[in-house]
């Protein structure tokens, strides 16, 4: 079986781009990854995700192991077969959603025991476990296990909780094991402390992984505060390895992000948005619930060749949200996607070309403009 391998392309200043090999495809980096939390992309047939650019899709360890459970999947050939994605699968570690979603849970130095937030039901996850559950989805990269220290948190509690992700991160490793064609990534924590940042990175380059994370942000601190630990956290991880930050994020915090030595990020953002009819361009965001629309034949960006913005007036979206179509989410939700991946896209080519400054200015002059005037 081919292994996991990465390899850098080229940089333009800290911004690189990459290619990831895996034995179901190359990922094409700086990368975004749709979430597809419960085995679906929302709104969205795996194969129109694919049209979008995507190379990678984010699956959720924490919702998949409760329903339909990760045995279940196992035993119907594993994820990909399941949701009909053959791409690879990055699968989180059911850490984050744990301490987000469960409000009866008691974190020991073993594991998180936690009840259901779908029936109450009992269950435990550890590293062991998680690595167990990410084996049996079938992941193609898996993260190791640890706890999304909170913010806001004083120093000493996110080194109490970042010192504990690394016991975690190690045994990860260990339970990991050897699996060939298979990637483990470890997790950088130390909320917004370089020092801690800067022993976590130590602690996971002595583990030794695949790709390594950039974990703990994205998590209600802003961007000015992100942007500040992205400005030293990524060069404290190997260089020749893939950087992952997690959760990230709107279109502006990912060209950040790039340019502060980001390969892979994911998000919810647009695919949910697309559901609730927020709306990215490169124009910046518009809703298209907004009255605004109704008389509008024009698409929503003249220059996007998704299916929305190709067959579709901006007045047809928006009365098809206004009158609840399952359509809405499905136009929305494509338009979003395509408009993240042809984002990637462009990135990757500015960086590659050598003008990624320049792009980046004209980046943000576009959003400032915002939408095309009213007819
Ligand atoms: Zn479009």
């Amino acid at each position: 079986m081919p292994c996991f391998d990465f390899d850098l392309t080229s940089r333009d200043g800290k911004a690189r781009t990459g290619r990831i090999r895996t034995p179901r495809g190359d990922i094409r980096t700086p990368a975004f990854m749709p979430v597809g939390t419960a085995a679906t992309v929302k709104a969205m047939m795996p194969e129109s995700v694919a049209a979008t650019g995507a190379d990678i899709l984010l699956g959720n360890t924490y919702h998949l192991m409760l329903r339909p459970t990760a045995e279940r999947i196992d035993r119907l050939g594993g994820l990909h077969r399941f949701m009909n994605w053959e791409k690879p699968i990055l699968t989180d570690s059911g850490g984050f959603q744990v301490m987000s979603l469960t409000g009866l849970r008691k974190l020991t130095e073993e594991g998180v025991r936690f009840r259901s937030h779908i029936d109450g039901s009992r269950h435990m996850l550890s590293p062991e476990r998680s690595m167990e559950i990410q084996r049996l989805l079938g992941s193609d990269i898996v993260m190791a296990f640890d706890e999304c220290t909170p913010f806001p948190a004083d120093e000493e509690t996110a080194r109490n909780s970042m010192e504990l992700s690394m016991r975690w991160a190690r045994r990860s490793r260990e339970a990991f094991g050897d699996r060939s064609g298979h990637a483990l990534f470890g997790i950088q924590q130390g909320g917004v402390y370089p020092g801690l940042r800067a022993a976590s990175a130590e602690k996971l380059r002595e583990i030794g992984f695949d790709g390594y994370a950039i974990g703990g942000l994205a998590v209600g601190e802003g961007q000015e505060t992100m942007f500040g630990v992205l400005d030293y956290a990524p060069d404290m991880l190997p260089e020749d390895k893939p950087r992952y930050l997690m959760g990230v994020g709107k279109p502006d915090d990912i060209v950040g992000a790039v340019a502060r030595g980001v390969d892979m990020m994911d998000c919810v953002l647009p695919s949910r948005s697309g559901r609730t009819g927020q709306v990215f361009t490169r124009r910046g965001v518009l809703n298209i619930k907004n009255a605004r629309h109704q008389d509008d034949p024009r698409p929503i960006d003249e220059t996007c060749t998704c299916p929305a913005c190709r067959s579709y007036s901006r007045a047809y979206l928006h009365h098809v949200f206004r009158a609840q179509e399952i359509i809405s989410s499905m136009l929305l939700t494509w338009h979003n996607l395509h408009y993240y991946q042809q984002l990637m896209s462009d990135i990757r080519a500015a960086i590659a070309e050598g003008r990624f400054a320049d792009w980046q200015a004209g980046f943000h002059a576009e959003r400032a403009e915002g939408d095309v005037a009213r007819l």
